[in-house]
């Protein structure tokens, strides 16, 4: 038993406690060497521009993917996290834009019909405390040659809502790139609401809880809303999620502009992004 600090006060020692603390260390340690050996890839998800009678790739979304030599693939829910917490995000966070950004080349030279091709790059809140962040974007930017209005953010809406406040100022410095702002998730967790005019933001992406209960009609009047509320502020929309006909149907009768989702298709490696170019 280990006594724990005031009078009377003990944790009983919880061995799979200690379990889970090695295990972290051990895949710190691996995330690490991991980002230094090739290990961490991406795969693309597309979204589609919802407008007109047919689907058209408007964009993808770069997600990270880690392969554990010997536990396989390990999910971002897990590894971003342990990113965030051992300050491995930032070198990670570059990795991701450097490979996004070159395979939007990649894409624009072998597929030069498609000129308005995007890419989307989530960005952690970690990552927007970082001081050289705007200047490694810049960097990021000239080295591959990619017109900034092609690379959008991902943000999350906590982002917009740090305390010291400084927030607004700094993604007027990154909007000042030329590149666009989107607001990740939006609608679960912390509310933007009565702040969200303040921020240059392009795009709400609306997360995919929002369709996950809309078999009910009552449901859709709260994603309306939200599209009605962006369409205000001179916003578009991304329908994150998509998983049926019927949603995407729906979606497009509310006059959401753009939409992700299992429907389309999950996110692949960048061979097989390919099929969307057909
Ligand atoms: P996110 O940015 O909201 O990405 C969308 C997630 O939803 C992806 O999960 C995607 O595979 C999943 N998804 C897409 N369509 C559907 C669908 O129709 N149904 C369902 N059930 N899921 C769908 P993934 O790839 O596991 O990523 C999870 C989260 O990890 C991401 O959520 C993002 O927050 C974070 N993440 C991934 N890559 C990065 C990265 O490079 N940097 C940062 N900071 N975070 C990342
Ligand atoms: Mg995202
Ligand atoms: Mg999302
Ligand atoms: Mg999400």
């Amino acid at each position: 038993r280990a006594k724990a600090g005031g009078k009377n006060r003990y944790v009983v020692f919880d061995p799979t406690m200690q379990a889970s603390v090695l295990e972290r260390l051990a895949l710190e340690t691996d995330l690490r060497r991991g980002l230094d050996s090739n290990e961490l890839c991406l795969h693309y998800q597309p979204i589609f521009s919802l407008a007109g009678d047919q689907l058209q790739v408007s964009s993808f979304e770069a997600l990270a993917r880690w392969q554990h030599p010997e536990h396989g693939w390990i999910s971002p829910a897990k590894f971003i996290p342990l990113a965030e917490e051992t300050g491995l995000i930032s070198p990670l966070g570059l990795f991701v834009l450097q490979e996004a950004c070159d395979q939007l080349r990649v894409w624009q030279s072998e597929f030069a019909h498609n000129l308005s091709l995007s890419i989307n790059v989530n960005l952690s809140a970690i990552q927007l405390k970082q001081v050289d962040l705007v200047k490694q974007i810049k960097t990021v930017l000239k080295n591959t040659n990619i017109d900034p209005r092609y690379l959008k953010l991902e943000i999350t809406e906590s982002c917009l809502l740090q305390k010291n406040g400084s927030s607004v100022e700094l993604l007027h410095n990154l909007k000042a790139l030329g590149i666009q702002l989107c607001v990740d998730d939006f609608g679960v967790g912390y509310s933007s609401l009565s702040r969200l005019h303040e921020f240059p933001i392009d795009t709400l992406k609306i997360d995919r809880s929002f369709l996950r209960r809309t078999e009910e009609a009552k449901n859709w009047e709260t994603v309306k809303l939200v599209i009605a509320l962006a369409h205000s502020l001179g916003m578009t929309v991304v329908a994150e999620g998509i998983e049926t006909e019927k949603q995407l149907e729906q979606l497009k009768v509310l006059g959401c502009e753009y939409g992700q989702g299992y429907l389309f298709s999950p996110p692949v490696d960048n061979q097989a992004t390919k099929q969307f170019f057909e």
